[in-house]
């Protein structure tokens, strides 16, 4: 029975994954032979038979002891495989079964006799000297095996002792009962038996038992290491355990005893507790002590055992406070802009959001505020000024806000509120647009802010867009002096979205020929035709006839114009072409406007174009208004000087419009001057108008610049021009302006 158990075990050790499990196959196989040889022995009789059963028992043994060494040094981690000692006792071993088999030749190991037992025959072992050799080298290994094994037994932690304890007894155990057999005179050895339930033993301990205590104590000791405090109730409530931390939680020493309504003081110390254990319960809580606040996660926790039934519940308290002050460091950090401490953008939204959303009764407005030319500021200055009026700012709106408003910065130079309305009226906003706030170093350059306010009528518009609105607003005085706060209408967006729908289609247009030049006739005082401005004309598919108006600032603020312009002087350059072909000699006026100076080569480009078109360049005049030389005059003046050279003729438009026109006549070198139209225009005090224009024609006579005064619309208006000595004129009275085909045909009619 014992050698089919074992048979079987072999088995369910091969198919174990343990890495023991080999060696434990080894020994359990090793051990069936002299468990088979000794039963051999005991069944015998005949004299034959007997003997056979000896060797296999001997040499079996000789097996079994070296599979056991190798078990014991791979359970003991003890360096064995692939060292010298493993050869040496290899090489005893192989001897002593080398001197078993020559026994039958020389008879020196052991002999067998017959005797009786219980009536029965029974050949008993005689050993001769071959077997005290034999027993010296199986017992010799034998033992160290269980030194070893008593060696860790006795030298390993309390907790670890059980894993070896267990096969040091049962191989004392066979050992005894070896002992027994050899010593006692026993006729009939059946160590067998010994071996057997060791094999077993050694099976079941080193492949199937868990140590559950050695678990337990693992457990038991991260517990009560741990940092967290843990208690554990029993069923009743009852505390029945806690660890270190927890009995300092609850104020008790170290070794002191947990009482089990210890339920009050955990209340005390995280700040209420229901006390309930039969529910799954987590929180954070934040307690606030008389010296410190702490952040405590509390989790409790039901234990239930594998069929589900109720064991009790485990409570931990950690101390947080750290991860949540980290954690909250970065939801700052997350939330707020880092320069003034306001909420940034997304926080903003966030809020606002939820400011609306929880008020459903409350009328809201939002409210975009923008600091005028930051960029000039930030250049002028420096950055660190830049910043300085940015946290100014910041610092005016949180003092300023008020209750139930939420407010941040938006981006750059862009902060913003939600606010019930009415509750920004313009002197709730006074003090932030006061440009003293911002201190006497920019006394010369006062800050100016602008405010776009939206009114929030459909709720559910997202706060980005509701903001956009409000910063449409802002737009729309962004170059206005006198107005600081602008409130948004529907026009706005009406507006900008006319404004991107044209921008869209400005390519197009051009390539359909849907925007076209118009000439206005440029006269001498008889009406003789000398030349033509020409005029930006958009028939558009949806919209109609488009003047130059409703496009030509869009196309200015976004910087298309400079497209649309070379569009224009190209026009005029094929014009000018087929007029020297046809004979026509005219000259043409084209428009440049400042803008172009920032997106293309003027000079570059109107050289170019002349060059294509081989036409002379006087034929091609350039009207420029004093605006192109507000910035950047230097270089301007070069473009300008550069294309006089080439034989262009420029001409100062809209003269007498600006703030410093006389001013700017003394640098800028042109060859015509355009009087402005608005000095014909009725006035109150027509006397002092007709003075500036007598002086301003005078004034070109003197400079030996002629000049050419637009908007002419009636024959008095013309007479007082030519009393007053002006050359050249262009306006309604003449001509409006009109298609080139029409041009032509008047000029050819005259
Ligand atoms: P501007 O350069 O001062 O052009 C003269 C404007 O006065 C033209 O308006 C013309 O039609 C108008 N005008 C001429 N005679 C009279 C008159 O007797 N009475 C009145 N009330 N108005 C008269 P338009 O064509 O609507 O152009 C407006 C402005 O658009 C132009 O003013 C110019 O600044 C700009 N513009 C037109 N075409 C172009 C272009 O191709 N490029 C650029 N950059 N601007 C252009
Ligand atoms: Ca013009
Ligand atoms: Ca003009």
């Amino acid at each position: 029975m014992l050698i089919v158990a074992l048979v079987v075990c072999a088995f369910l050790a091969r198919k174990s994954k343990r890495a023991i499990a080999n060696d434990v196959v080894m020994l359990l196989v090793a051990l069936l032979p002299p468990m088979i040889g000794n039963s051999i022995i005991i069944g015998a009789n005949d004299w034959l038979a007997a003997n056979i059963g000896c060797y296999i028992y001997f040499i079996g043994l000789d097996f079994s002891v070296l599979a056991l060494l190798r078990f014991t040094a791979d359970y003991c981690d003890i360096a064995y495989v692939g060292t010298k000692w493993r050869v040496i006792v290899t090489s005893l071993v192989a001897l002593d079964v080398l001197q078993l088999l020559l026994n039958p030749v020389t008879g020196h190991a052991f002999l067998t006799r017959l005797t009786m037992v219980d009536g029965s025959v029974y050949y008993q072992l005689v050993p001769l000297v071959g077997q005290y050799v034999h027993r010296v080298v199986a017992y010799g290994i034998f033992f160290v095996s269980v030194f070893i094994f008593a060696f860790k037994t006795f030298s390993v932690s309390r907790i670890y002792m059980e894993k070896y304890l267990v096969i040091f007894l049962s191989m004392v155990f066979v050992g005894l009962w070896e002992t027994f057999y050899i010593f006692s005179g026993t006729p009939i050895d059946r160590s067998m038996i010994g071996f057997g339930v060791f094999g077993l033993l050694v099976f079941y301990f080193a492949l199937y038992y868990k140590p559950m205590r050695l678990l337990d104590s693992m457990l038991a000791r991260i517990v009560s290491s741990m940092n967290a405090a843990v208690f554990f109730f029993d069923t009743s409530g009852k505390c029945i355990y806690g660890n270190d931390a927890a009995r300092s939680m609850v104020g008790l020493g170290r070794d002191e005893y947990i009482p089990e309504d210890v339920a009050k003081s955990i209340s005390r110390a995280i700040g209420g507790w229901g006390g309930s254990y039969k529910e799954e319960w987590h929180v954070v809580r934040h307690v606030v002590n008389a010296d410190e606040d702490h952040y405590l996660d509390v989790l409790v926790q039901q234990i239930d055992d594998e069929r589900n039934r109720y064991l009790g519940a485990a409570l931990s308290v950690r101390d947080i406070t750290e991860e949540e002050r980290k954690l909250q460091r970065e939801q700052f950090l997350a939330n707020h802009d880092s320069l003034t401490g306001l909420f940034n953008q997304r926080c903003l939204f966030d809020r606002a959001r939820m400011l609306i959303d929880e008020h459903p009764d409350t009328q809201y407005e939002v409210v975009g505020l923008d600091i005028k030319d930051f960029k000039i500021i930030n250049d002028i200055f420096n950055k660190e000024f830049g910043d300085h009026v940015l946290c100014v700012m910041a610092d005016a709106i949180r003092s300023n806000a008020v209750a139930g408003t939420v407010y941040g910065r938006l981006s750059g130079d862009k902060f913003g509120f939600v606010a019930p309305k009415g509750m920004f009226t313009a002197e709730q906003l006074s003090p932030l647009l006061d440009p003293q706030l911002y201190g006497e170093a920019i006394a010369n350059y006062p800050i100016v802010v602008h405010v776009g306010v939206f009114e929030v009528a459909d709720r559910e518009l997202p706060v980005s867009v509701m903001f956009d609105r409000a910063f449409m607003a802002v737009k729309s005085i962004k170059h206005d002096y006198s107005r600081r706060i602008a409130k948004y209408d529907e026009t706005m967006r009406d507006d900008l979205i006319w404004n991107q729908t044209i921008s869209s289609q400005l390519e197009k247009a051009i390539r359909e020929r849907q925007i076209r030049p118009y000439l206005q006739p440029m006269v001498d005082a008889t009406g003789n035709i000398e030349g033509a401005e020409v005029l930006v004309r958009w028939v558009h598919p949806d919209e109609g006839f488009l003047s130059p108006a409703r496009f030509i600032p869009v196309f200015e603020n976004n910087g298309m114009v400079a497209q649309l312009d070379e569009y224009m002087w190209r026009c005029a350059c094929e014009i000018l072409r087929d007029w020297a072909d046809r004979g026509i000699d005219l000259f043409l006026s084209v428009n440049i406007s400042p803008k172009d100076f920032y997106f293309i080569d003027v000079f570059g480009t109107i050289k170019g174009l002349v060059q294509e078109y081989g036409i002379d360049p006087a034929k091609l005049r350039l009207e420029i208004t004093e605006t192109v030389m507000m910035t950047d005059l230097e270089n301007r003046l070069r473009i300008i000087e550069n294309l006089r050279a080439e034989g262009f003729l420029v001409e100062m438009d809209d003269f007498g419009s600006g703030y410093s026109s006389l001013n700017m006549l003394k640098d800028i070198p042109v060859d015509v001057l355009k009087i402005d139209m608005m000095f014909l225009y009725k006035t109150k005090d027509q006397s002092k108008a007709q003075t500036i224009l007598q002086t301003i024609i005078n004034l070109s006579g003197q400079l030996g610049i002629p000049s050419v005064t637009e908007g002419v619309e009636t024959a008095e208006q013309l007479d007082m021009l030519v009393n007053m000595g002006c050359r050249m004129f262009q306006g309604y009275y003449f001509a409006k302006p009109m298609p080139v085909a029409e041009f032509e045909e008047r000029f050819r009619a005259a």
